[in-house]
């Protein structure tokens, strides 16, 4: 695989109900039972006070072994950012061994917003400066943090970028209290427990995956989008979520690699392979025997029509010229893109996907490109060319793509079939094994 940050490798695609209401079980119950149900609320709210808001359970795992910890990089290169706990919090010297320091600084002051700012090279939280280019800041039980209006678990690093004028937050958290986080942003909350032990299971593989093969050469190991998975902290917890993560904890994914070693697979995931998934080679150009297509009759049910069948998408013929040769100024040499064609396709009979585009230029010359590149060159959200399953044709002065099916890259698990398959009363196990045939799960920890 190359480029990981660039492309969405994960599902992060909504194909579903209502994102605003999929995100906690209580938001949904409100939404389904209705007014009688909003009027008791409403008056126990008011006999209650705001003392209703139920506290948020401590952060587990924050004594787990450091190497297991996931660190995500929150915000990039930014001059300012605003902090605020509901405990107490420590800085500590972030190059130094945390465990066995004394910390330089104790906030005691728990519920106000500090600011934090970097100033030739020093970062000021709260008013105060410290000299040292990294640190950490540790808040006390229930060891969480809200940064600019985000609850996060475990603790926040601050690191100063080599021009000293800005710098990045990564937030270090144990591994389950990472996978909730990302769990229930990938998936609604509500959907059946073993497609989300799934999702679990698939989500924890990938992130050791990436941290092994791209973090250790960084200060982070995953990205909080769907360029990696995406992650919403605190925001996408809910019980069932907590459930799928605590009753597949630390389950990962092995496959058996070409020297006959076996090792955590890239465990991509995408939301709607729109009947057949992909082979891994073919839109990232990586290999495992585990990546292979496999036929998906499952997602058509769960996903939305619109969204299992997308409507076609124009795009205007110098917005795309503008865009492939921003993203790629290599391709400069052929000038405008004249014509556009599939040079690779895989065709699975009632499916197929593009997999290779060639690009003609007004100058005469091409050039190619993969189907998954081109598509995100043009649409980099993927809201509106949702995959690479389509027929291109020219159209006046625009490109027209028809006939779409799915969203996503479509390698790996199909979130939703995994649903359809959970309906259907299939095991966690029996979900991955399909989209992952050739893999099987052990404990890492
Ligand atoms: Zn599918």
């Amino acid at each position: 695989m190359s480029g990981d940050a660039q492309l969405p490798i994960t599902g992060y695609q909504s194909p579903f109900d209502c994102d605003k209401c999929a995100d906690s079980v209580g938001q949904r119950l409100f939404f389904y039972q209705g007014g009688r149900t909003a009027v008791l609320a409403f008056a126990l709210l008011i006999l209650g006070g705001c003392k209703g808001r139920q506290p948020p359970t401590p952060t587990v795992q924050m004594d787990v072994e450091t190497q297991l910890w996931v660190r995500v990089l929150l915000l990039d290169d930014v001059t300012a950012c605003t902090l605020r706990t509901d405990s107490p919090f420590s800085v500590l010297d972030g190059q130094a061994d945390l465990q066995t320091q004394t910390p330089k600084a104790r906030f005691e002051q728990a519920g106000a917003a500090a600011c934090i700012q970097v100033t030739n090279g020093q970062i000021t939280v709260g008013g105060q400066t410290f000299t040292e280019g990294q640190i950490v800041i540790v808040p006390d039980e229930p060891h969480i943090f809200n940064l600019d209006g985000s609850d996060y678990r475990g603790t926040l690093k601050l690191i100063v970028n080599p021009d000293g004028g800005s710098f990045d937050t990564i937030n270090l958290v144990p591994p389950e209290p990472y996978l909730a986080g990302v769990v229930g942003a990938e998936m609604p909350g509500y959907w059946e427990l073993e497609a989300l032990k799934a999702q679990a299971i698939a989500a924890r593989t990938y992130c050791f995956y990436i941290k092994r093969r791209f973090g250790v050469n960084r200060a982070w190991d995953t990205k909080r989008t769907a360029a990696h998975q995406v992650y919403r902290g605190l925001s996408a917890e809910s019980a069932q979520i907590w459930q799928a993560v605590n009753q597949t904890k630390g389950q990962v994914l092995i496959c058996t690699q070409a020297d006959g070693t076996e090792e955590i697979l890239p465990a991509y995931y995408s939301s709607t392979c729109g009947g057949h998934t992909e082979n891994s080679a073919n839109v990232f150009g990586d290999s495992f025997e585990t990546l292979i297509g496999v036929r998906c009759p499952y997602c058509q049910d769960v996903a939305k029509p619109k969204f299992f069948f997308w409507p076609m998408v124009r795009f205007d013929k110098a917005e795309v010229t503008a865009k492939l040769l921003e993203r790629y100024p290599a391709l400069k040499p052929l000038g405008q893109i004249a014509d556009i064609c599939a040079a690779g396709r895989t065709d699975y009979g009632d499916f197929a996907r593009l997999t290779n585009i060639k690009l003609l230029g007004s100058t005469g010359k091409s050039d190619f490109l993969r189907a998954e590149d081109f598509r995100l060159a043009l649409d980099p959200s993927g809201r509106r060319l949702r995959s690479a399953s389509c027929q291109i044709i020219g159209l006046g002065d625009t490109w027209a793509f028809l006939c779409g099916r799915g969203w996503g890259h479509g390698v790996g698990m199909c979130q939703c079939g995994a649903e359809g398959m959970a309906r259907d009363g299939k095991k966690a196990e029996e979900i991955l094994s399909y989209y992952y045939p050739a893999s099987r799960i052990i404990n890492m920890y």
